[in-house]
């Protein structure tokens, strides 16, 4: 199998690889899709973010057809090994074809996500022979760092009511349902009093973390609460606890893996020890068949100074009691986690305690109800709450003209389409939240290894998925 430049779609692909285009580096290769649509003479706009949206009317017969929105982002993700000195910033891709018919870059990712859905729209564009209905091509930037630029798009920007995604791959897999989200904020203020009592650190280790997305179903610890819990349930057990400070998890999209919280009591050790102990017990055996290796440490510290406890207790309650992890599973789709909130990060500041949750689900309704719990508890405690970057989620819906034609397509090639969903979030979401009669699928050939520099496109499947794209156009009247 070779790289054949003589088919469109390949020479996008490889004319792309020659551009830079990591995120928030995109200028260059939007300016080269928008001097594409002039060459074409097709009409575009580009926006501040440098997202470029492309019309062209539909071919004979199809000039009344409903538009269809094709849509694939420009950026890519960064990534090579260790030996390897490209720079990204400046550097071609080196591309190659190994043994098998695979599509690599040397030493770096590809960037087949999403330069695929990118040659591909442009070879639909650029076709003078290939039926399909009017089509507006919508490049988006930033995708890769939490959906930027799609998120820029505004309603007139949107020029129709069915959209093939072309991000996803698998050759006959679609996805049909991905979740929106928030982040929500929570600020506890400090105030600092003398000490003269003993302190300690509690350590969570040894949980396996994961995405706050494709994760959170499993049962896994959550290092922020457990600790929590932990220092909560000694409080009942009769023992004095003042927080100094309590830090956990690195991302606020992730489940926190370890924590370490700094306190000062005047119940004696062997005591703390045995109440730990007690709690730690319970907790192994709650995530013994998914999170063996969960281990508590106590371990002497220093303070001079502790959080007022007034303050200390109010906070402690409020992470003991926040809404936490899965909360709701969908019952048309199976394995597929409908809503839930991950409590990912707690730091101390100077003056504050933070913590960082991503609520997330499908349904909108889903998020305003978790949001609606930290509200009603942040107030109660004196908490401050404070929601940003609130994105649509895409709720699935049991018909779809656009997957039908997509099942004929692949059963005609003589596959069986897959329908797969996610509990994170997808560009496919944004639009769905601009136009809730979007009709979404999302296609693309079979790749492997995203975000890695073992990142692989299957060449003959390139090939293959473009003829069941053009024959899903087809389909389009
Ligand atoms: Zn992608």
């Amino acid at each position: 199998m070779e790289f054949d430049l003589t088919k469109p779609y390949c020479f996008y692909f490889n004319e792309l690889s020659k551009i830079p285009r990591g995120s928030r580096n995109e200028k260059a290769v939007s300016d080269y899709v928008v001097s594409f649509a002039k060459e074409q003479g097709l009409p575009y706009i580009q926006d501040a973010v440098y997202n470029v949206i492309i019309d062209k009317p539909g071919t004979p017969g199809y000039e009344d057809a409903p538009c269809v929105i094709m849509q694939a982002h420009l950026d890519m993700v960064c990534e090579k090994n260790n030996d390897s000195d490209h720079d990204f910033t400046k550097d071609p891709l080196d591309l190659y074809v190994d043994e098998e018919g695979w599509l690599h870059a040397r030493g770096t990712t590809l960037g087949a996500d999403d330069g695929m859905g990118v040659a591909y729209m442009m070879a639909i564009l650029a076709s003078k022979d290939i039926p399909h209905p009017p089509v507006s091509c919508v490049f988006t930037t930033m995708e890769e760092i939490g959906l930027l630029g799609a998120s820029a798009i505004t309603k007139d920007m949107v020029h129709g009511k069915r959209m093939i995604n072309l991000d996803g791959g698998g050759e006959t897999a679609t996805t049909v349902s991905s979740a929106g989200g928030a982040s929500a904020y929570m600020h506890c203020p400090l105030k600092f009093e003398e000490n003269t009592k003993p302190a300690y650190v509690l350590k969570i280790r040894g949980l396996l973390g994961g995405h706050s997305g494709a994760e959170i179903h499993k049962e896994r610890g959550n290092a922020n609460k457990i600790a929590a819990r932990i220092l909560k349930e000694a409080q009942l057990y009769g023992l004095d606890i003042t927080l100094v400070s309590f830090s956990g998890g690195l991302k606020y999209n992730a489940i926190p893996r370890e924590a370490d919280v700094c306190f000062v009591s005047s119940a004696a050790k062997e005591e703390l020890e045995k109440s730990l102990a007690a709690s730690a017990e319970k907790i192994k055996a709650e995530l013994e068949f998914s999170d063996a290796g969960f281990k508590a440490v106590l371990e002497t510290a220093e303070a001079s100074q502790a959080i007022a406890k007034e303050i200390s207790d109010r906070f402690l309650n409020f992470v003991f009691l926040m809404p936490d992890g899965f909360r709701h599973k969908s019952m048309a789709i199976e394995g597929l986690t409908a809503a839930s909130l991950n409590c990912g990060v707690i730091r101390t500041d100077e003056n504050e305690i933070v913590i960082e949750d991503l609520v997330r689900s499908a349904l909108a309704s889903h998020t305003d109800i978790m949001l609606e719990q930290l509200q009603v508890l942040s107030s109660l405690l004196g908490i401050e709450l404070k929601v940003s970057d609130r994105y649509a989620g895409w709720a699935y819906s049991e018909t779809s003209q656009m997957r039908d034609y997509l099942e004929e397509a692949v059963a005609e090639h003589g596959g069986i389409l897959m329908k797969k969903a996610s509990h994170g979030g997808l560009e496919c979401g944004i639009f769905k939240g601009l136009e809730p009669e979007m009709d979404i699928i999302t296609f693309g050939p079979i790749a492997q290894n995203s975000h890695t520099p073992q990142e692989r496109l299957d060449l003959a499947s390139f090939d293959r998925s473009y003829d069941i794209l053009c024959d899903v156009l087809k389909k389009c009247r």
